[in-house]
């Protein structure tokens, strides 16, 4: 049965029961339900007092903390709803974000607020005076299930990204279902997902709803070693990756497997042999295969792996949380068990539309006879005679790359803004493989010669990384499919991922090699090549040679990263990895890591030596010696 209630309801309700529980940590502050509540309250008595109400909008611009998690909770307290903005996100995008999401107040972190060159009439910085005091007691709305409490943006097809409306019903029957992933009062779940995707939806408020603590990893960007780390500090129970990381995390045989009871993978496609892979390592795991649009509140349908389901396609399995899920022809009857069909989303989990885009929203969310408001998802599926569903893909050309959706249609209006582009397509090549790169095939204007460099340094001005291609092609024209359409499966499929040179209908602006002035390579830069090639699946020889620029994204640098400190055994952060990305930069820091561990270690060893050497009290003598 679907919850009636809200979120924030449910969260009042563990405050009043059980008060000393722990509701969130980052391993720093601690809050109880009480605690967390008191301070969501107080600053929801101030949101008030700025104008904060139903229907209105704040941003949410702020680190991973319990901070964020306590802010979220007192927009919607106040009665509003929370646009969550992502700070890496070029600042055109955010102030787009902004205006579309007709955002009057930006809650956040002071640094962030002023790199977002939001000024302060607009802002409320999170922790400062006035933000924890006890205001004067003000009547806090209620909020109803019907109410949008989150408007999260996704890729849009037109150029502009699309902001989702989500209900807060829809939340709370996500992550109160008694068919969803099973949270109880002794779970921890690890926050680590962006605000601004929706897996955080589920991994927030999924543990507060139902009692649970909240566990927030700290890193901006966690690294496999920092995610692993966090799972066991935090004895994190029940964790969510997209389906590329787990892969990551598959073929690594993460200890991660062995520590948390429930992992629930959405996104893309699962792989089979990853799945079997891990469920053969670690049989007690229960692995979720998780399915869903943003437009249906995070999981629409969920699947309990199996390795007998790794034989083929791993299935998307049932709907959950009261959605209902139906598989319909092209004239919108049901598909007959085992065919084919487009998969329609209905329920009260569906999204109250687009914000401000009533045409698109007419197009995708449709009134069905008998079945009420639907949307309808784009993706193909069959059912099985057994109710449970397959994925078969996409009817249109939106694609995922690590996780993230896109409309390549986006950036290629992105793209075709430049003049020196005639015309642009956007693919995937090496679809599902981890070096899977968003491809620009652009031909350029009459006379001009387009940098493929050039071209991605002024995109990355405007759209967030995830959409930024990684690999380019200048062609001379796109190729035609027999209907005079772009033969968007040729682009995808001619020029190999592994930085050949092939391309459709003229040269690829990447070429084999990682190129730059040939200089000959130290020893450490030779190793941080070597794991370049590896990842990045062509030969790098240059030290100036740019991570970014050459097709490497925050996945692949986590595999770098993985490689670098597996051969050299020292621990790099992904942050100080994308500070200077070329080989050189790179180079220095490990040998600066190394430099520092060395120096660790002989410290160690005087301190030892001391010790031994007195003969007295060894044991703080060693703690002495440990702490300098
Ligand atoms: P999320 O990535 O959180 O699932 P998005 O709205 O970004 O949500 O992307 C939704 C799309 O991703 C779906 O319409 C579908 O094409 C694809 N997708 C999501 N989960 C799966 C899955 N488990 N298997 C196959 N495709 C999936």
């Amino acid at each position: 049965m679907p919850a009636a209630d809200t979120v924030p309801a449910l969260i009042a309700r563990h405050a009043a029961e059980r008060p000393h529980a722990l509701a969130v940590t980052d391993g720093t502050t601690v809050l109880t339900y009480r605690e967390l509540a008191d301070a969501a309250r107080k600053l929801a008595t101030v949101l008030g007092a700025r104008g904060i109400g139903p229907g209105r909008a704040v941003g949410l611009l702020c680190a991973r903390s319990t901070r964020l998690v306590v802010a979220q909770l007192a927009v919607w307290q106040a009665g509003g709803h929370v646009v969550p903005l992502d700070p890496a996100y070029p600042r055109p995008r955010i102030a787009d974000m902004i205006a579309d999401a007709g955002v009057e107040l930006t809650l956040g972190d002071k640094a962030l607020l002023a790199e977002a060159g939001l000024s302060d009439d607009r802002t409320l910085v999170l922790g400062e005076r006035g933000t924890d005091e006890e205001p004067a007691a003000r009547a806090l709305p209620t909020t109803g299930p019907a109410a949008t409490a989150l408007v999260l943006f996704t890729s849009g097809s037109t150029g502009r990204p699309k902001g989702v409306r989500i209900p807060h019903g829809g939340i709370a029957d996500l992550v109160t279902a008694p068919d969803g992933i099973r949270v109880g009062p002794r779970d921890r779940v690890l926050f680590h997902s962006a605000v601004t995707f929706d897996a955080s939806t589920f991994e927030l408020w999924a543990p507060l709803a139902n009692g649970a603590a909240v566990a927030v990893s700290p890193a901006d960007r966690p690294t496999s070693e920092e995610l692993a780390a966090d799972v066991e500090r935090f004895g994190v129970t029940v964790l969510v990756l997209t389906t590329a990381l787990f892969h990551h995390l598959a073929a690594r045989q993460s200890r991660i497997f062995g520590v948390v009871r429930t992992l629930a993978v959405g996104g893309e496609a699962l792989s089979p042999d990853h799945s079997a892979a891990v469920l053969r390592a670690f049989p007690w795991l229960e692995l979720v295969n998780g399915y869903g649009p943003t437009e249906g509140t995070t999981f629409t349908t969920l699947h309990r792996v199996d390795p007998a389901d790794c034989a083929g396609p791993v299935p998307i399995g049932r709907a959950t949380g009261g959605a209902r899920v139906l598989v319909l022809d092209e004239d919108l009857a049901p598909a007959p068990n085992g065919t084919v069909g487009e998969l329609w989303i209905a329920g009260a989990r569906v999204a109250d539309g687009y914000l401000d885009r009533p045409e698109l929203t007419a197009e995708r969310f449709r009134e069905l006879p008998g079945v009420g408001r639907a949307y309808r998802s784009g993706d193909l599926a069959a059912r099985r005679p057994d109710g449970v569903l397959e994925f078969h893909g996409r009817v249109d050309h939106q694609v995922k790359v690590r996780g993230f959706r896109i409309e390549p249609e986006e950036v290629e209006h992105a793209l075709l803004q430049f003049p020196e582009v005639a015309e642009a397509a956007v693919v995937v090549r090496g679809v599902g493989r981890p070096e899977a790169a968003l491809t620009a095939c652009v031909v350029p204007a009459e006379g001009t010669r387009p940098q493929a460099e050039t071209l991605r340094a002024r995109l990355a001005e405007r759209l967030p990384s995830h959409l930024v291609p990684t690999a380019w092609a200048v062609l001379d024209a796109l190729p035609l499919t027999g209907t005079g359409k772009v033969d968007r499966r040729a682009l995808a499929e001619s020029a190999p991922a592994d930085g050949g040179t092939a391309s459709a209908a003229g040269e690829a602006a990447t070429g084999a090699a990682v190129t730059g002035e040939a200089v000959e390579l130290t020893p450490i830069q030779q190793v941080v090549a070597e794991a370049w090639e590896r990842a990045l699946g062509r030969r790098v020889t240059s030290p100036t040679a740019d991570f970014l620029a050459e097709g490497g994204h925050s996945l692949l640098a986590m595999w770098v990263v993985d490689d670098l400190s597996g051969d050299i055994g020292v621990e790099l952060s992904l942050a100080a990895f994308l500070a200077d990305p070329t080989v050189a930069g790179q180079a220095e820091l490990l040998e600066r890591a190394l430099r520092d561990a060395e120096a660790v270690a002989a410290a160690e060893a005087a301190a030892d030596a001391a010790a031994g050497a007195q003969g007295a009290e060894p044991q703080g003598a060693e703690a002495q010696g440990a702490d300098r």
